[in-house]
């Protein structure tokens, strides 16, 4: 078990008010404020290897197992985000790829003749480049995680 007065980055024993808390691997640690703010702008895997660096991690394992692991789940990430624009629909016009709008409810009822329904929902995507519309059916992103993900981006 560490000791809980120290920090787990330098090894100093902060005052009360100096002491901050941080989380590694699951575990929460004590960390000194100045070392905690040397840490902002690090991510999660730099912190981790930070934390790794003086040795006062008591589970050193349990750190690099972690590690690996945010690092396989970042990798996948990566995959999906590149897989998910891979499939990006491309604009009919100019080749372009598209971009989603929100889904819209059309109203069609200077069109129907009363058999249908007069309203409908769809997807729109249109073209940056040449203001090309494309119109999909608004399931496309119930359907497909990439599409959900390119919807929700864009949208973002
Ligand atoms: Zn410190
Ligand atoms: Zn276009």
């Amino acid at each position: 078990m560490a000791n809980e007065k120290i920090c787990i980055f330098c090894g100093e024993s902060p005052s009360f008010f100096q002491r901050d808390s941080i989380k590694i691997a699951g575990d929460s640690f004590t960390c000194c404020k100045t070392c905690y703010e040397n840490l902002s702008g690090l991510d999660e895997i730099e912190i981790c290897r930070e934390s790794m660096r003086l040795g006062l991690v008591p589970d050193r394992t349990k750190v690099e197992n972690y590690i690996e692991e945010l690092i396989r789940k970042r990798r996948e990430r990566e995959e999906f985000v590149a897989t998910a624009e891979a499939k990006r629909p491309r604009c009919p016009m100019c080749g372009a790829p598209l971009t989603f709008g929100y889904t819209q409810t059309l109203d069609a009822s200077p069109m129907v003749d009363g058999f249908l329904s007069s309203t409908f929902d769809v997807l729109p995507m249109y073209c940056p480049k040449c203001r090309k519309i494309e119109l999909f059916a608004p399931d496309l992103i119930e359907i497909d995680r990439h599409m959900a993900y390119l919807y929700n981006k864009d949208n973002a």
